[in-house]
């Protein structure tokens, strides 16, 4: 291994690169990791000496309060190739605040902003090749940290590590899915952690989620955890609904996560000339547009998939069909507006691509 030095990130270089095992056409999403990682330190009381070093297994004391208590989050987000080999992320600065937003819940203390950058820019940089162009092909990226403290006492740590890896992710159609409207279980409740990407939510879907799929669902949309009558996310995603040519999702709240690609969509749906209104909506209202012929679609929008189309729901053991999903349909045109933007084929009107340098 060679050890470079750039002004303020330590690079410790793979020898050789494992890409030539990786067949690209046959990758599970999030189980092969490229070459590198980035990792930086907070002990005593600031962020370390930011690193670069051969992505592999790393020892962690097994009393370290991440373990014990959950103290974690994380992000998503995704780098893009064009075809000059130019290399794009989208909306990173969101990530970025969101990262500190969810740290900030946890108690985490907050990671500075150049550090972020600029380990993201070496990292993509070193592992470049891991980019695969073509629309729908990229580069999952995982920023997380984790509280490091050898202490089992239910405090916040003293020590953390903030990460960096990354998975390259191919395009893939995965079809629609079947939803169930949880009517008992909860994704967060007000004042809680529902709208931080906090580790911890994700184990508390896992229980639930496996009872629909038993009962051939694969997905949870949550509703409001007092009253299980307002419609909030789908899964780890968010959700809109269409109600003849109205795009209907849920306002961000302590509950929901202010997801980019929510936030994008309502954007490209003004510019669409789509009217999107951001109001609670009641299980109630869909089932009786859907009783109507009125409920067009629903579908699930986050970073992994982008578009999540649904084709059918459940609730309270009746099921609702969807109309088949089109050329025409909102999450076809959206979820191409927004690959096209990603992938340096359409003009970036909002400044929403950066591009690594
Ligand atoms: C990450 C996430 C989303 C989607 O956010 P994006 O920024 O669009 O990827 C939505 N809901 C939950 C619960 C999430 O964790």
């Amino acid at each position: 291994m060679s050890k470079v030095s750039t002004y303020d990130i330590d690079i410790v270089k793979r020898e050789s690169s494992k890409i030539h095992d990786v067949d690209f056409d046959n990758i599970p999403f999030g189980r092969v990791f490229t070459d590198h990682m980035f990792y930086c330190d907070f002990i005593d009381g600031k962020w370390q000496q930011p690193k670069i070093e051969p992505y592999g297994p790393m020892q962690i004391d097994p009393s370290a309060r991440v373990f014990h208590y959950g103290q974690a989050v994380f992000e998503g987000m995704k780098a893009y190739k064009d075809d000059n080999d130019d290399v794009f992320l989208f909306r990173p600065d969101e990530n970025f605040a969101r990262i500190n937003k969810s740290a900030k819940r946890l108690a985490i203390p907050e990671f500075p902003e150049a550090y972020f950058f600029e380990g993201l820019t070496a990292l993509l940089n070193l592992d470049r090749a891991w980019i695969q162009s073509g629309k729908g092909n990229s580069l999952y990226i995982r920023p997380f940290v984790i509280a490091t403290d050898s202490a089992i006492a239910a405090a916040p740590s003293q020590n953390y590590r903030f990460m960096i890896i990354c998975s390259p992710v191919k395009a893939y159609y995965k079809g629609t899915v079947k939803v169930s409207i949880a009517s008992k279980y909860s994704r967060s409740a007000n004042g809680g952690v529902g709208f931080a990407k906090a580790a911890g939510n994700y184990a508390a879907q896992f229980y639930p989620t496996g009872l629909v799929q038993e009962k051939g669902y694969q997905q949870v949309i949550w509703t409001d955890a007092d009253t299980h009558t307002f419609l909030e996310e789908a899964g780890t995603m968010n959700v809109f609904f269409r109600i003849d040519d109205t795009l209907i999702t849920a306002p961000t709240s302590d509950r929901i996560l202010d997801g980019v690609t929510r936030k994008s969509l309502i954007q490209l749906a003004e510019d669409n000339n789509i009217t999107c209104e951001v109001r609670p909506i009641k299980v109630d209202e869909i089932i009786e547009a859907s009783k109507n012929g009125r409920l067009k679609e629903i579908f699930g929008a986050g970073t992994a998939a982008v578009i999540s189309p649904v084709s059918a729901f459940e609730y309270h053991g009746v099921e609702y069909e969807l109309p088949e999903i089109n050329e025409q349909s909102y999450s076809t045109t959206l979820k191409q507006n927004m690959l096209s933007i990603q992938h340096n084929l359409a003009e970036d009107k909002h400044g929403w691509r950066y591009e690594i340098k």
